[in-house]
């Protein structure tokens, strides 16, 4: 099963679940509009590169699309299809005035020196001008993409349609229309879900948890979550990890400043050598290995599906908390909750992004600044709404935690649904 095809199971399992004006289902079964681009980049040494990009518009019943950018070499219709159908659900479930969409393109930007990225983007900006806008589609950062980037976007956006248009992205530099707080929004946003989980589960601190990705989500979210007492026990990049199951906490900040000295993190740090896994690899461990910790709460940060068929009945974790999209598989939701895990859903644990997208966008079409404890404020009320609101469907109705997300969702949908 594709990723696509998988979110699209979830959608159908639950649309047996709640009553759908008729119709809604098959709209929602497709995006709206599909934009695929093929196009050159100029490379530093003269040569021409052909590559291809992708935004896919789910829906935009609830408001303009909105979405993320990604630059990965595995991005594909598939992949950013699911995002975009994802971003509809999140928007919903945390009540911003936005619908779904995604984009990509496929290409590794590790590879590109700053002036073809900036290539790059400003070509794929030009060619997807007439479909964005700040109430058309409204971009934003995702995997190797940032506020340099965004900032770009819309300047050559700006350019094209020969208006300042600062709201036509989110996630820019402060100096240029970003709002504050948005660059650990996500990783914040998860924590005041999780504080929420922690005080209905009545679970005693310290916690220990197990992060994969040490990226945007993944080290904001370790950072947060040490600075407030929890045992943050493993943590891996792309490389692989560290691990220490001592019952010792590493020390995030070290963890930081050492992979900065080293580009990494697997062997940067590790307290103490008790971690069996860890001595087997020398104080190394790898991103499977990582997932079976058994932990309290295993945090994927990263990439999409990395819980399968295959490793879920290995995963020891009380709770799973999806930080990145999707990293759980439609087939290894199933396993794990027969096995008494509790999934707690991106579609909820990652959306404090989008939700400081959401004040972005507001400030620049309003033209206000607010400072970081508004920011913050308004962020922890929308987020412990939006869990609680969860929590109650997932008590009501007797369902998973994602399956009441994804009621929830379609319920606001179903009410604001245009069908013609
Ligand atoms: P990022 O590019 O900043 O970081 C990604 C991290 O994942 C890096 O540490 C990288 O080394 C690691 N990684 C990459 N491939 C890996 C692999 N195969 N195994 C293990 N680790 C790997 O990206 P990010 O913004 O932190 O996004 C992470 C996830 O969170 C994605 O699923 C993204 O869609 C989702 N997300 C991000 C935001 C946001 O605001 N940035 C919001 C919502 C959801």
């Amino acid at each position: 099963m594709t990723i696509f095809e998988g979110a699209l199971q979830q959608l159908k399992m639950v649309a047996r679940l709640v009553k759908l004006p008729n119709g809604l289902l098959e709209i929602l079964n497709k995006p709206e509009r599909v934009l695929q681009l093929n196009f050159p980049l100029q490379k530093d040494n003269g040569s021409i590169e052909i590559v291809r990009g992708y935004r896919v518009q789910y829906n935009n019943s609830l408001g303009p699309f909105k979405g993320g950018l990604r630059f990965h070499p595995q991005v594909d219709l598939d992949e950013v299809s699911a995002l975009a159908f994802w971003m509809m659900i999140k928007n919903a479930i945390v009540d911003v005035p936005f619908g779904g969409s995604k984009g990509g393109i496929e290409i590794d930007p590790k590879h590109l020196s700053e002036n073809e990225l900036e290539n790059l983007t400003r070509v794929f900006t030009r060619l997807l001008a007439p479909n964005i806008g700040p109430t058309q589609d409204v971009p934003a950062p995702d995997i190797n993409t940032n506020a340099k980037i965004m900032d770009w976007i819309e300047d050559e956006y700006s350019q094209v349609v020969g208006v300042e248009s600062k709201a036509v992205v989110t996630g820019k530099s402060i100096g240029n229309g970003g709002s504050l707080g948005r660059e650990k929004a996500t990783g914040l946003g998860g924590f005041f879900v999780l504080e929420r989980l922690v005080e209905k589960l009545k679970l005693k601190k310290p916690i220990s948890v197990a992060i994969q990705g040490f990226g945007n989500v993944g080290f904001n979210m370790a950072k947060i979550l040490y600075d407030n007492g929890y045992q943050v026990v493993a943590l891996s990049d792309i490389k692989g990890g560290i691990c220490n199951s001592n019952g010792e906490t590493f020390n995030v900040d070290l963890v930081k400043q050492c992979r900065e000295e080293k580009g990494f993190l697997a062997g940067c740090y590790c307290v103490g050598s008790v971690c069996d896994l860890a001595r087997k690899y020398d104080g190394v461990i790898n991103n499977e290995e990582l997932l079976e910790l058994d932990v309290d709460v295993l945090i994927p940060a990263a990439l999409e599906q990395v819980i399968t068929e295959k490793n879920a009945k290995k995963i020891s974790a009380k709770i799973v908390f999806e930080m990145a999209n999707g990293p759980t598989t439609y087939e290894a939701d199933k396993i794990l909750s027969k096995r008494g895990i509790m999934v707690v859903p991106d579609v909820l644990c990652n959306s404090g992004g989008v939700t400081v997208s959401y004040f972005e966008w507001y400030q620049n079409m309003h033209v206000e600044k607010w400072n970081f404890e508004k920011v913050n404020n308004k962020l922890k009320q929308k987020m412990e709404k939006a869990f609680d609101e969860v929590w109650r469907m997932h008590k009501e109705k007797s369902v998973s935690l994602k399956t009441a997300a994804y009621i929830l969702a379609l319920q606001r949908l179903a009410e604001k649904a245009k069908f013609q």
